[in-house]
């Protein structure tokens, strides 16, 4: 499949994980990537690694400055970016009595504030493109909430509103936006989670970064061309619902 040939994505959180699976699809399917993110060394061999359709760029998410150079360069690199999958993200645990408000700033600064300069940011590309695909990735916890996941739950929440918003405003420019909402996930981020997170669900495993990759993949390509605004699950079902025992007749 080429689904991406002629086409430029940026990938946030792209070194590792759900990003770096993401970046590998769109260079398999002939498209061009822009790696970006915080973490060089993991970057730079990632894209020494997939070519020269693959390059990285040094990018906090949270820097407004970072990213205008971030699509500049992505641009001089491939053209005009015709997609963009706002992947970084922070998790940080504990409850809300006692919880440190400095955190669950930054939290949100991370998470949330990344994606809004991120679609900014790109915009202008994007139409320079003649339209395109923006994905940003929510999580189930922008679904339902988590005990003792506060900051995270209330920025995944962000995300899918602000998702919702910016297929609207970006609807005329050709831009499709839609959010992804995987379930338990192996990734460095799970590190150390145990198998619990993933019973009761009726895939009751951890899912792997690539079946999360090939929505994202889905939702840049055509092949989702009447789809915005909208939620898409990659959770092994465990938004759900749950089996009540005493109800089996
Ligand atoms: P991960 O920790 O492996 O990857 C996250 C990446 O984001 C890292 O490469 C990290 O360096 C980068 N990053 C963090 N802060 C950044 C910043 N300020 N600027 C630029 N890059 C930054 O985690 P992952 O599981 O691959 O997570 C990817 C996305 O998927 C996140 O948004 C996460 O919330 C979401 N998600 C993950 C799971 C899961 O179970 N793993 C479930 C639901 C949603």
């Amino acid at each position: 499949m080429d689904r991406f040939a002629g086409r430029n994505v940026i990938v946030t959180g792209g070194a590792r994980g759900i990003g770096a699976a993401t970046a590998r699809r769109i260079v398999a399917e002939g498209g061009s990537v822009t790696i970006a993110d915080v973490l060089d060394a993991e970057g730079t061999a990632l894209a020494a690694e997939l070519g020269d359709r693959a390059r990285f760029a040094h990018l906090d998410v949270t820097d407004a400055d970072g990213w205008a150079a971030t699509v500049a360069a992505a641009e001089a690199h491939a053209g005009p970016v015709s997609g963009l999958v706002n992947n970084a993200g922070v998790l940080a645990t504990g409850a809300i009595d006692g919880g440190d408000p400095a955190e669950f700033r930054r939290v949100l600064d991370i998470n949330v504030t990344g994606v809004y300069l991120g679609m900014q940011a790109a915009l202008p590309s994007l139409r320079r493109a003649g339209g395109g695909s923006i994905v940003n990735i929510s999580s189930t916890a922008g679904l339902m909430g988590y005990a003792f996941l506060a900051p995270y739950v209330a920025s995944k929440w962000a995300v899918r509103g602000m998702t919702k918003t910016a297929a609207l405003e970006l609807a005329s420019d050709g831009v499709r936006v839609n959010s992804v909402h995987p379930g338990p996930i192996t990734t460095p981020m799970t590190e150390g989670m145990g198998d619990e997170v993933a019973e009761g669900q009726p895939i009751p495993r951890y899912g792997r970064p690539e079946e999360v990759a090939t929505m994202i993949a889905f939702l840049l390509s055509d092949d989702a061309s009447y789809s915005t605004g909208a939620e898409f699950l990659v959770d092994g079902g465990q938004t759900t619902g749950r089996v009540v025992a005493a109800l089996e007749g």
